[in-house]
């Protein structure tokens, strides 16, 4: 993927916020999957179902380790992060009443707001916002002031999509809990850049996906508290997640499978084991660093082309630059830019209200990985130079 050419042009893939490019042992364990253990998994004796478990089975352990949870019951696989906030809004949804309300923040992704939303037709819930401020970091005392009585559940971003910056998530879970409120944090942008700890954070539910950690599409992971997920209904009933079955009653399985209904994606489960060894591997502090250090310089470049406006400049930020030049619309820049080789995001990116809240209809992202340079960074700033001056 990174060597293809675009247009005669050589790709500099920028769009890694929406999706991550695989590295070859990922794509060599989906191949083995299908070349030599595809069998449906937890259900036969036979040595092919076995191998199959046991490949899925060790990427939970892997996952339970990369995250470090408490144990692999609280390790539930999903087809992505929006299954994993949905999975949550259903099964908590249903412990709640007319009346509460849930609090997320202004920069949330739209899988953390509609899947609340649609709670809130069922049950009359309403939703508060936590204000995002103009350098793109949230207003803590205006989250504080927002719990009260009715105060059920906060569903917050760990790292914003669009403007990169790194909430104090482990704070905002303390000032929760001593309300009594249980916390998710949706990790589908930090999970792939930093090292995550969901013991140290407290958070009650931890959301991930896959394919923006360098893994396969259709997987996820929602960690949950043992003792949330022990008392939240199943989400989606099916094969998998029963204990016994009769027409009168059902009794579910021991978790996590109370939770995992249905032929999972296990040629994508066992290959997402792959990502996790890979990622161990690089280091996820080194990571870490290697992409700050891509951002100063990316952020230095960028700040020098005359009329470029960044939005978001948090101190904690990770590697993501949503910007506008002069008036030039988010579209135009984007297809141009294309034109040149560089892959980089453009419009709302899922997240319209806090488009709003910045009054624009849209902006350019270019989202950073360890794999990308300093010279695509350079190539790109000159490249943005040359479109805004055709405007
Ligand atoms: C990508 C993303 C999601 C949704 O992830 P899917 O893989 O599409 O389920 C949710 N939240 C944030 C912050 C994201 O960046």
């Amino acid at each position: 993927m990174l060597n293809r050419a675009i247009d005669g042009k050589p790709l500099v893939y920028l769009d890694n916020a929406a999706t991550s490019q695989t590295p070859e042992c990922v794509v060599d364990a989906i191949t083995q999957m299908y070349h030599g253990h595809k069998a449906n998994v937890h259900r036969g004796v036979h040595t092919l179902s076995q191998e199959a478990t046991d490949r899925v089975e060790a990427t939970r352990e892997k996952v339970r380790g990369f995250i470090n949870a408490h144990s692999i019951e609280e390790v539930i696989f999903t087809r992505g992060t929006t299954e994993g906030i949905n999975l949550v809004a259903s099964s908590m949804g249903e412990m709640m009443c007319n009346g509460d309300e849930i609090i997320v923040t202004e920069m949330e992704h739209h899988s953390n707001i509609v899947p609340w939303q649609l709670l809130g037709q069922r049950k009359r819930i309403r939703l508060r916002v936590v204000p995002v401020r103009d350098d793109g970091t949230l207003d803590l005392d205006a989250y504080e002031d927002l719990f009260g009585d009715s105060t059920r559940f906060v569903s917050i971003t760990h790292m914003s999509n669009v403007l990169g910056t790194v909430n104090p998530v482990k704070k905002m879970i303390e000032i929760a809990h001593r309300h009594n409120v249980p916390v998710l944090v949706d990790g589908a942008q930090a999970a792939p850049h930093m090292p995550i700890d969901v013991q140290d954070l407290d958070c009650d539910f931890y959301a991930l996906s896959a394919h923006k950690m360098y893994g396969p599409t259709g997987v996820g992971v929602l960690y949950g508290k043992k003792s949330w997920l022990e008392r939240m209904t199943p989400y989606q009933g099916g094969g998998e997640m029963i204990s016994t079955v009769t027409f009168g009653h059902t009794t579910f399985a021991a978790l996590p499978f109370k939770f995992e209904a249905g032929t999972p994606h296990f040629v994508g489960i066992a290959a997402f084991g792959a990502a996790i060894d890979y990622l161990n591997e690089l280091g996820m502090s080194e990571i870490a660093a290697r992409e700050h250090e891509l951002l100063c310089y990316a952020t230095q470049q960028l700040r020098a082309i005359p009329g470029m406006r960044i939005y978001g400049e948090a101190e904690d930020k990770g590697a993501v630059i949503s910007f506008l030049v002069n008036d030039i619309n988010s579209y135009d820049m984007g297809l141009l830019l294309d034109k040149l080789g560089f892959a980089v995001r453009t419009g709302h990116h899922c997240a319209q209200p806090l488009m709003a809240r910045y009054g624009v209809t849209g902006m350019v992202r270019a989202s950073l990985a360890f794999y990308n340079t300093h010279d695509e960074i350079e190539r790109l700033a000159a490249a943005i130079a040359r479109v805004s001056q055709m405007f």
